[in-house]
């Protein structure tokens, strides 16, 4: 019980039965902090350590600083973490002919694919500049991202600030896919 709900039993909720409690060992709740928890307690980063897990969302924040976004003035950055923990990231890069613009997600696809690094990507994250909520991709983007990348590889959606984040499996955004696999005979 959190030190909230101290002199609010009632508002307890049970968590006990979820396998992620059992899986990862997280403490009971309150209803007052459940936001936060399910802020966190989607696809875990199993593979990523504390320290990698801060420099993925660096990046993602970072990244914003190259969007060229004078029209929308809504900007997002993307990191890809391969799993070498190498980051390749993107922004969104608008024009004056709306239609030719191309979101962060895949302008860090394009590069990571023309860099040679088709494969082997470990997550990918993004973040706009909203304090409020974690942005998350657009439907074409999740396609892109679809090409290249394994379904159960995690997403993570920050806020402005990393304050805040949610993380998905790339199968949990795009159920139902259609992939390359899709065209084979
Ligand atoms: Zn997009």
């Amino acid at each position: 019980m959190c030190k909230r709900c101290v002199n609010r039993r009632a508002n307890l909720l049970s968590w006990e039965s979820t396998s992620y409690n059992l899986k990862y060992r997280r403490p009971l709740r309150c209803l007052a902090a459940r936001k936060t928890i399910s802020m966190q307690m989607n696809a875990p980063l199993e593979h990523l350590t504390t320290e990698e897990f801060e420099k993925l969302k660096r990046n993602a924040l970072e990244a914003r600083q190259r969007s060229y976004s004078p029209y929308s003035k809504f900007r997002v950055g993307c990191c890809i973490m391969l799993k070498s923990k190498e980051c390749i990231l993107g922004a969104n890069v608008e024009n004056a002919s709306y239609g030719g613009a191309i979101c962060a997600e895949r302008t860090a696809v394009v590069k990571a694919v023309t860099s040679g690094a088709r494969d082997n990507w470990l997550c990918l994250a993004i973040s706009g500049d909203s304090l409020e909520s974690c942005i998350s991709p657009c439907g074409i983007c999740r396609q892109v991202i679809r090409e290249f990348a394994d379904l159960k590889m995690p997403i993570v959606m920050f806020n402005g600030d990393g304050s805040k984040h949610v993380i998905k499996t790339l199968q949990d955004l795009l159920p139902l896919s259609f992939g390359p696999e899709d065209l084979a005979d």
